[in-house]
């Protein structure tokens, strides 16, 4: 295929749209857009469908699988052609795999992720940031680390010149980290990480909430990555099960004492600042309404594996039994306020990311998720078109690749989502896939449902 003729282009930076459009691809990009010229021979009909740019998932963890085929496959089927990696290992920094147009691309990953393990004080942080910049992480993602950890984690990676994102450590000043240049907070914080921000009681909860679930060891210990791996592999299908009864209380505080302007104030200053939220708010709802029946209904569950099924029902079992039912309707209400919070976050202007945390977590589901979060956004309040910048427009500023992703313009990737229906008009017609154009390879809808399959009964 040399072009794509009669499509309705769809700018993601404003919402207009252009009918009976031919895109023409060469080596990968896009090297023209201009008025339909009719049918032709090495063209794809778009029969006016419309197109925008494939969707990119901010936080993924498909590498860290032994074989990530089916799941990468499932990506590209719901139309991501490109993934930020959320944890990285030295492997994955020396041996970067070699994305083909039947992936989406690998667009930036960590090394390790800094915990106690590798990072439990300011000297071995700083040491294990060296050694990631050198092995040419392309940022450096905070997990579990204390405050003062993390500054001294900042000023080095400021000074090698790498971002820092992830998780604010527990107990900081979100508005002290956000003019530190914590770059990207995922999970909004996680727990109460930016809502304790928004709270009158800031203080009080700050200090409730300090204190690291994992010491740091007294001494070095050999394999400390691949032991910190583990650790972390089995806290990752719902960290929300190690909520403790006083962290519980501090979220009931944070509800009872959330204050609106307070939480528009830190908004602005996140856009002032050029602090990201990557809410991934799939993830906390399946963490926080880990036993709600609609992820046991989820028809998507067939693209999981028997395994990750059996977990996940076992996670959503202990989940139920261990929190009483005043308990789980606290964290119920924490996901509404969070999501309140996304509503305010955009509103205010505060950049924002569509993320998932896909592969490892309780029903979250590699590719289908990413829907799961547009839904969630839309619920949310967000408007279609901001939705649609979450995925596409954004995550090219955040990566700053502009002049190369973002918008369907010549000159830039062949990375594009055919869509059925006009997503600037309801965030549900991002579902309507009816193709997926990867580094100028058409996968039309039998290809795609081919990569579903593949991911199915396993
Ligand atoms: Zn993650």
């Amino acid at each position: 295929m040399d072009r794509l003729t009669n499509v309705t282009v769809v700018d993601p930076r404003d919402g207009t749209t252009t009918a009976h459009q031919d895109i023409h691809f060469a080596d990968g990009r896009i090297t023209k857009i201009g008025t339909t010229a009719g049918p032709h021979p090495d063209a794809i009909d778009g029969q006016d469908r419309f197109v925008v740019p494939g969707f990119v998932d901010m936080h993924a963890h498909p590498l860290n699988l032994a074989d990530p085929a089916p799941e990468l496959g499932l990506m590209l089927a719901f139309g991501i052609t490109g993934f930020r990696q959320m944890s990285g290992t030295p492997d994955l920094l020396r041996h970067r795999p070699d994305t083909t147009d039947r992936t989406p691309a690998l667009l930036a990953t960590p090394g390790p992720v800094l915990t106690p393990i590798n990072a439990g004080k300011p000297a071995t942080a700083v040491a294990e940031v060296q050694r990631q910049a050198r092995a040419g992480a392309d940022f450096i993602k905070a997990a579990l680390i204390t405050p003062d950890v993390y500054y001294a984690v900042q000023a080095e990676a400021d000074r090698l010149g790498i971002p820092v994102v992830g998780h604010l450590p527990a107990g900081i000043d979100v508005r002290a980290a956000s003019r530190a240049g914590f770059r990207s907070i995922e999970h909004v914080g996680p727990q109460l990480g930016v809502l304790a921000g928004c709270s009158c009681h800031e203080d009080h909860l700050r200090a409730a909430s300090s204190g690291n679930p994992i010491p740091a060891p007294p001494f070095k210990i050999p394999f400390a990555d691949r032991i910190a791996g583990k650790l972390l592999q089995r806290i990752v299908i719902n960290p929300s099960q190690l909520t403790t009864p006083a962290t519980l209380a501090a979220v009931r505080e944070t509800i009872d004492t959330f204050d609106e302007d307070k939480a528009r104030t830190l908004a602005r200053q996140f856009a002032d600042n050029d602090t990201w939220n990557c809410p991934t708010l799939i993830r906390i709802k399946a963490q926080q309404l880990c036993d709600n029946p609609t992820f046991a209904a989820d028809p998507n569950l067939r693209y999981a594996t028997t395994k990750e099924r059996k977990a996940w029902t076992r996670a959503a079992e202990s989940f139920h039994q261990k929190f009483t039912e005043a308990q789980r309707a606290t964290f119920t209400e924490q996901f509404d306020l969070q999501k309140r919070m996304v509503k305010i976050l955009a509103e205010e202007g505060a950049p924002l990311l569509a993320g998932t945390d896909a592969v490892g977590a309780a029903w979250v589901i590699a590719g289908a998720s990413l829907h799961d979060e547009f839904d969630l956004l839309a619920e949310s309040g967000l408007t279609p078109l901001r939705i649609l910048q979450t995925a596409t427009t954004d995550p090219a500023r955040f990566l700053n690749r502009e002049k190369t992703a973002g918008t369907v313009s010549a000159g830039k990737e062949a990375n594009l989502v055919l869509l059925d229906a006009d997503p600037t008009t309801k965030a549900a017609n991002l579902h309507t896939i009816s193709a997926v154009i990867r580094a100028g390879t058409h996968h039309n809808k039998e290809a795609l449902q081919s990569l579903k399959a593949q991911a199915t009964n396993r």
